[in-house]
């Protein structure tokens, strides 16, 4: 069975409420988005508590990663350095969507710790000040660059440049 890095045995802290632990956990992931995925190196880094409460374990803490971001504008790739806040509910009747199993003595982080990673991002990513903006010397070059980004996802910049290239380009 291959080590989980994200399965946290928990059995000394359920019921125990006089006792919290941190944990830390360094793992690489390859979670994405559209335009931003997570690095795999430098690895994810979460520094954790986990608090035994009344039916579970919440587990709160920080966790730290790079992302590789493509530019909405100009398709650049960049790294940034990112992190994220974390709170989560573990419990054994996890019937709503607030919180996260507990089962047996285990939890397993990487689903919370995927969803506060995911929330945190921003939808679109540009790459800075110098961003030298949408590629505009081919024609195609405008059509092509939205692949993948449609379905309700344009951005306002693709929006706008819809309204002001009808056919009066002459050149
Ligand atoms: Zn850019």
């Amino acid at each position: 069975m291959p080590t989980n890095a994200f399965l946290l045995n928990v059995s000394d802290l359920v019921g125990n409420q006089a006792s919290s632990r941190p944990v830390s956990i360094v793992e690489p992931v390859d979670w994405k988005i559209e335009m931003i995925q997570i690095a795999g190196d430098p690895p994810l880094l979460a520094d954790l508590v986990l608090h035994p409460v009344s039916g579970g374990i919440a587990v709160t803490g920080r966790v730290r990663f790079t992302t590789q971001d493509t530019c909405y504008r100009c398709l650049r790739e960049t790294l940034s350095d990112r992190d994220a806040s974390v709170g989560a509910l573990f419990d054994r009747n996890n019937d709503d969507d607030e919180s996260y199993p507990l089962e047996g003595h285990e939890i397993d982080v990487s689903q919370m710790l995927r969803d506060e990673v995911m929330l945190s991002l921003p939808i679109v990513e540009d790459c800075g000040d110098d961003c030298p903006g949408v590629v505009t010397s081919a024609e195609t070059g405008l059509n092509t660059e939205n692949s993948g980004v449609d379905g309700g996802s344009n951005s306002p910049f693709a929006v706008l440049k819809g309204l002001l290239e009808p056919e009066e380009r002459t050149e």
